[in-house]
């Protein structure tokens, strides 16, 4: 091995042993990013989408869904370092049936999701999972695999430099380049989805929504999906087995939800239909 290869050898090995962190359910996870880098890149995003989609200012609309938005964060567990009022919830005008949080507490929703999930304790599922994602720092995990992606990449041309002659490790690099850009517009991975599932139902439950409103969200949407997806589907794909579990694991949290109600926790957000 020559001297420089074994230097990046070395230095991608220290990285990933550094990054390396448990998740919120309990898997390793690579991180490469420190959170205030995350909140960094979250707030930036949050502000171009801002100016580039119309923001719903309808009063009705966003009271419904701050309503919703603030008893699903009252529940984040405090040592996440979030507080519920921390949050900035906006709604977007926009038809795609849609929703996300981002790293430096930012959530976004569309009005388009606003017509697809029909009750309160549907778009509680829809933040729960989605805050879900930011708290179990699922965008740092999918960077940081990109990132490692990239350290292989300059490894590989090190490598071929020697041995291949220019044409042939051009395109080499050239189709694991192609591999690393895809890997920004893939969704989240199976695990993260299902982390985010798992995490956000329990979230929802101990906000007093009805937890089995979980699945129902889900067969709203693949019944409206049709021959053209949903975005929000097309970002989280295999609904039927994340039906099929997310059904199987609401009685176990009846109880938390029936507690939370017993405690006072009973939002009542008026949906109003446009
Ligand atoms: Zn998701």
């Amino acid at each position: 091995m020559s001297p420089i290869l074994r230097k990046a050898a070395l230095a991608a090995a220290a990285l990933v042993l550094l990054g390396c962190s448990a998740s919120p359910t309990g898997e390793s996870t690579l991180l490469l990013n420190s959170p205030e880098q995350m909140n960094t890149l979250g707030r930036q995003s949050f502000e171009q989408l801002k100016a580039n989609t119309p923001v719903e200012d309808d009063p009705a609309l966003n009271a419904y869904v701050s309503c919703v938005a603030h008893a699903v964060l009252d529940q984040v567990p405090a040592h996440y370092g979030y507080g519920a009022d921390d949050w900035e919830v906006v709604v977007f005008r926009d038809d795609a049936i849609n929703a996300f949080a981002l790293p430096g507490a930012k959530i976004g929703v569309y009005t388009g999701m606003l017509k697809t999930a029909q009750n309160q304790d549907q778009l509680a599922a829809v933040l729960g999972h989605e805050v879900a994602h930011v708290l179990a720092q699922h965008g740092n995990a999918r960077m940081s695999q990109q990132q490692l992606t990239q350290i292989g990449l300059g490894i590989t041309t090190i490598l071929l430099t020697d041995r291949v002659e220019t044409r042939t490790q051009k395109m080499l690099v050239g189709a694991l380049g192609l591999g690393a850009q895809f890997g920004v517009l893939l969704p989240y991975s199976r695990s993260h989805e299902q982390e985010a599932d798992v995490m956000g139902q329990e979230i929802m439950a101990n906000a007093g929504f009805n937890p089995t409103e979980a699945a129902e969200l889900w067969r709203v949407m693949a019944q409206q999906g049709g021959a053209q997806p949903p975005e929000f589907m097309s970002t989280h794909p295999s609904q039927s087995r994340r039906i099929d579990m997310l059904s199987q694991r609401a009685p176990a949290l009846m109880p938390l939800y029936r507690q939370a109600q017993a405690a006072g926790y009973k939002p009542q957000c008026e949906r109003l239909r446009r």
